[in-house]
């Protein structure tokens, strides 16, 4: 384990493992296999790096995402690691002189397709040469029921037949219990220690406000809080993501579409846009994101509300895998939800299969209304204790007020019934608020008891007790009548006046857009900041990377914070190993003197 800290140190430029790599370490170390189980961002590739430094031979790491290989080895090439891939974007003369590295012994680590190892010549050629382990990236890709599968996968328990000795490590962010079960059978890993880390991702905020105007709530919050940063805007409709990044660019955002209705070239184009250039903004479907595996996304947006809380989390999860600060910001309303019952009611599939996403529909619903943490209702949903408050959510960083709303939850449930559960929220706070309008009377609902007895609170108000009702399940849309709420079977002691109820106040968009200041501390010079972030920008440029391949946010934040005046010193920041000091340390030192300078100066 010395060995493998000196590389953690020095290579990498890292002070400490995370839980649980300094475990996994060692047994692949020691040659036994692994099933690594983290969240995106936890830090799954020293996993199996480091095991590969440490142990004799070439480290294979299989992997699907083909994009990605030239930006990982570029990434290890310039940590001094000798890195090398395998795929079909290579031409003859290229394969031949990575093979003929192979065979030499001059490779620590090389990344292959799945296709590409299942050929008989690599396999053959990989019994010549000496090999410290295979690790298996994106394992959930063995999985026949996750929307990943790839029929390769299936081949790759052939390693432990033809390489009984040599350790595997099967790698995942995915959590799911039958999904698990799946890698660890198919790909024969019953021996294998397991590890599961934590799936809470400390680094992220989540903010879940109502939508009032979409358009200037998001553009309120881009501008408080990340007005040069690297984005993701996720919305339900292609047509939206067109529109509101051609509203973006207006405002001066480098914003870009991304859906599956563009050609591919396109598609290519702003994913590499994406993925080199500085704080360029995706705005998406939810075709974009697999495969992305950009470290320095400061933010996710939702436009419209993703359809379930796994969907959610692992949208969101896009965000800050650098671990540097990030936002995960929603805005959501009434309407999302009757336009994904609707799709939901459209979709093919059987009823059980409906009301099963129905109520994740509603679990997501439920999130968003909750009163209490964020975090710990998300991390309970994946069956995960924590803290009871984060601290780093809106809810607990802005404690939502509560109101007993028993009397009006009673008011709402009995106007649904007393309409016969056939109308709309619309209507129904029409009726509620006493309103005289033409299909009022048409329906004759000026002559019920019930008529008037809502004026109280406002349409927005009433909006909001119906869609807590319908969060926690007293009510539903039904999915066979345009946007009719139901009323559920356990809204009867509600109704009773056997059970009361707190519901939240909405909080003003203002102040929800207000919270959200920029993640940078705040005693950071931002001048010194952005010429950090010009440097890194140049250096990257002048290689043909994408910037965080030189520094992660993190590396040049910690920069900016403590100002290091020496190469030792500059040494000693997070992510800055021997090769990347010798390497840029003296450009980013003479950034930071130049700023310093020009403190003292304005400082007599
Ligand atoms: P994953 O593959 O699990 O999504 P990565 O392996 O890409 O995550 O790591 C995520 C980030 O965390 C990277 O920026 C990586 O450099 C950083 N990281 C990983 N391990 C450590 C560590 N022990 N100390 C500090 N940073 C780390
Ligand atoms: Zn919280």
């Amino acid at each position: 384990m010395d060995k493998a800290l000196t590389f953690l140190k020095n290579t990498f430029g890292f002070d400490g493992f995370r839980p649980p790599q300094a475990e996994v370490i060692n047994t692949l170390v020691n040659g036994g296999d692994a099933l690594v189980l983290m969240p995106t961002g936890g830090g799954k590739s020293l996993c199996y790096q480091i095991p590969a430094l440490v142990r004799p031979g070439c480290g294979i790491v299989i992997s699907p995402l083909i994009a990605l290989m030239k930006d990982q080895v570029d990434a290890l090439l310039l940590l001094g690691v000798n890195a090398s891939f395998l795929n079909s974007t290579l031409d003859h003369q290229q394969v031949f002189e990575v093979e003929q590295a192979l065979r030499d012994g001059n490779l620590d680590l090389l990344y292959i397709s799945p296709e590409r190892l299942t050929q008989e010549r690599t396999l053959a050629l990989l019994q010549e040469v000496s090999i410290s382990l295979f690790a298996i990236d994106e394992a959930h890709c063995v999985s026949q029921w996750g929307h990943d599968f790839r029929a390769d996968y299936l081949q790759l328990s052939l390693l432990h037949r033809e390489f009984p000795s040599i350790p595997r490590i099967a790698l995942t962010a995915t959590a799911d219990a039958r999904t698990r079960e799946e890698i660890i059978s198919r790909l024969d890993l019953i021996d294998a220690d397991h590890y599961l880390a934590g799936f809470d991702r400390p680094n992220i905020r989540y903010t879940i406000g109502l939508k009032q105007n979409p358009k200037p709530q998001l553009l309120r919050f881009l501008k408080d809080a990340h007005p040069r940063d690297a984005g993701i805007v996720y919305c339900l409709s292609r047509k939206k993501t067109e529109e509101t990044a051609t509203w973006l660019k207006g405002e001066g955002f480098n914003a870009l579409p991304y859906h599956a209705g563009l050609n591919a070239e396109v598609r290519a184009d702003h994913q590499s846009r994406f993925l080199r250039d500085d704080a360029v903004i995706i705005v998406a479907t939810i075709a974009f994101g697999m495969g992305i595996d950009k470290p320095d996304v400061r933010f996710v947006a939702h436009l419209d509300l993703p359809k379930t809380i796994e969907s959610y989390y692992q949208e969101t999860g896009r965000a800050g895998r650098d671990g540097a600060p990030a936002d995960a910001w929603m805005i959501y309303g009434l309407q999302d939800v009757s336009k994904l019952r609707q799709m939901l009611d459209q979709s093919e599939g059987s009823e059980e299969h409906k009301r099963i996403e129905q109520h994740r529909l509603n679990a997501m619903l439920g999130l968003c209304e909750i009163t209490s943490c964020r975090r710990h209702a998300l991390l309970a949903y994946f069956d995960e204790a924590s803290p009871e408050q984060c601290g780093n959510c809106d809810t607990c960083l802005y404690p939502v007020d509560t109101w007993d709303g028993t009397e009006a939850a009673q008011k709402a449930l009995s106007v649904i019934f007393r309409t016969g559960q056939r109308f709309g929220v619309n209507h129904l706070i029409d009726v509620l608020r006493g309103s005289e309008n033409d299909k009022v009377f048409q329906f004759d609902h000026h002559k019920l008891p019930i008529h008037g007895v809502g004026k109280e609170l406002d349409a927005n108000q009433w909006k909001s007790v119906f869609r807590q009702l319908m969060a926690r399940d007293y009510i539903r849309v039904d999915v066979d009548s345009f946007g009719a709420l139901r009323l559920e079977e356990k809204c009867r002691p509600l109704l009773r006046g056997d059970e009361s109820i707190f519901l939240r106040k909405d909080v003003k968009t203002r102040t929800v857009a207000k919270q959200t200041k920029t993640m940078l501390p705040e005693d950071i010079d931002i001048g010194l900041w952005e010429a950090l972030r010009e440097c890194r920008r140049r250096l990257a440029e002048a290689q043909g990377v994408p910037p965080y391949i030189i520094f992660h946010d993190s590396t040049l934040q910690a920069m900016a914070e403590y100002m290091p005046a020496t190469l030792d010193e500059f040494s000693a920041l997070s992510g800055v190993g021997e090769r990347k000091l010798q390497k840029y340390g003296p450009e980013f030192l003479e950034v930071i003197q130049g700023s310093s300078h020009s403190l003292d100066q304005a400082t007599p």
